[in-house]
């Protein structure tokens, strides 16, 4: 049997690249095998035009916010399930020096937009040098658009739960060969676990590792993010996501760990006084590369054979726009831009 593309692995890059093949009409299959590390089905999938300590303008946030918050609405008619919630951060100040950044911001024409200086004040949060509000903001329920794509490729038999065998993978007359099949076509979405991909091992691994709670506690606010070294997002049922740590040491340990609940709980402590209770505690890899960017296109020596991952910490913001670039390069041959091309590793 022959498909235009083979896609290994379907966390959120391996989706997205899937829904766009389908949107061009190509065909399919979908290798994937559930494993310890995966970062997409534990994420919060928040979304924010500013990030960082240093309240910096997330990279390309104009073009990238709006095309992701068409494609998730796309989508959701697709699944016919409600996924983006678009909702603004509520970020606590946690120093003078906070404030007189933020001052600054306001001043830059490109920032202002994306900022509230006055925001309504959030329920029971502890707010010594108080809080601004960050607009265009919110969050994609994840695990969501991932359990509703798998019933879209089960019902159109293109989605097999298996891990993928690199060794049985070959190429004959321009095709790839890999079980019964033929491919014109094979993208690798395979989140951290690329280092032990054959053909694609040559990016330098620099993942971060990522521990997230959910929690219960009730009288916190749903209908905004509260953020203050960690965010809390409202996912219903009085239940939070809180997150994350930023571990750059543990890589190769995937699963959560005390520390990390501790820091969590510790961090918890400084945005709330209200009590809460932890009911789960879960740990993924974000695939990150060194320089923060994307990681698109076709191996430097193998025709036809696709790379999509570094989605790093923002997959939700910029996952869409990236993965449709690729299948754009893949069947229509337009050339990705340089920042997020493979070929800058070699
Ligand atoms: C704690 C935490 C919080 C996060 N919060 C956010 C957030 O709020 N907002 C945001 O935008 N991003 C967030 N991220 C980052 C986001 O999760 C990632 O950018 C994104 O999910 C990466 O998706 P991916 O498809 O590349 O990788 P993954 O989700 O890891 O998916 C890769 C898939 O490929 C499969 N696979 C790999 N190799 C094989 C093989 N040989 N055979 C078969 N299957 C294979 C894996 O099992 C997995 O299913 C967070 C990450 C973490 C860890």
């Amino acid at each position: 049997m022959h498909k235009d593309i083979l896609i290994v692995g379907r966390g959120l890059a391996g989706t997205l690249l899937s829904y766009f093949c389908k949107l061009q009409g190509k065909s399919y299959l979908i290798i994937d095998q559930s494993s310890p590390g995966e970062a997409s089905s534990i994420a919060a999938g928040m979304f924010t035009p500013i990030s960082g300590k240093r309240m910096a303008k997330s990279w390309m946030a104009e073009t990238l916010i709006p095309f992701a918050t068409q494609t998730y609405i796309a989508i959701e008619k697709l699944l016919e399930t409600k996924l983006l919630h678009n909702q603004q951060i509520y970020q606590v100040f946690s120093s003078i020096k906070e404030q007189n950044d933020f001052a600054a911001r306001l001043d830059q024409a490109d920032f202002a937009s994306y900022l509230n200086p006055h925001p309504l004040p959030y329920p029971h949060a502890v707010e010594p040098f108080g809080a601004f509000e960050v607009n265009q903001s919110g969050w994609v329920n994840l695990p969501a658009m991932l359990s509703g794509f798998e019933q879209l490729l089960l019902q159109e038999d293109s989605l097999e739960n298996e891990a993928f065998n690199h060794q049985a993978l070959n190429i004959e007359n321009n095709q790839w060969h890999y079980a019964q099949y033929t491919f014109g076509n094979v993208a690798f979405c395979e989140g951290h676990q690329y280092r032990h991909n054959p053909y694609f091992n040559f990016i330098p691994y620099t993942p971060t590792k990522g521990e997230v709670l959910t929690i219960r506690c009730n009288g916190l606010e749903t209908e905004r993010i509260i953020k203050k070294g960690l965010y809390l997002v409202s996912i219903g049922n009085d239940c939070y996501k809180a997150g994350a740590t930023y571990d750059y040491i543990h890589t190769q340990h995937p699963n959560p760990t005390p520390q990390g609940l501790d820091e969590l709980v510790e961090k918890l402590r400084t945005i709330t006084n209200l009590p809460f209770e932890v009911i789960k505690h879960e740990s993924g890899i974000r695939p990150t590369a060194k320089d923060r960017r994307p990681i698109a296109g076709e191996h430097p020596q193998h025709k036809n054979l696709y790379i999509l991952n570094g989605l790093g910490t923002k997959g939700v913001m910029v996952g869409p726009w990236v993965a449709h670039k690729l299948v754009k390069n893949i069947f229509d041959k337009e050339p990705l831009i340089p920042e997020i091309r493979v070929s800058r590793f070699i």
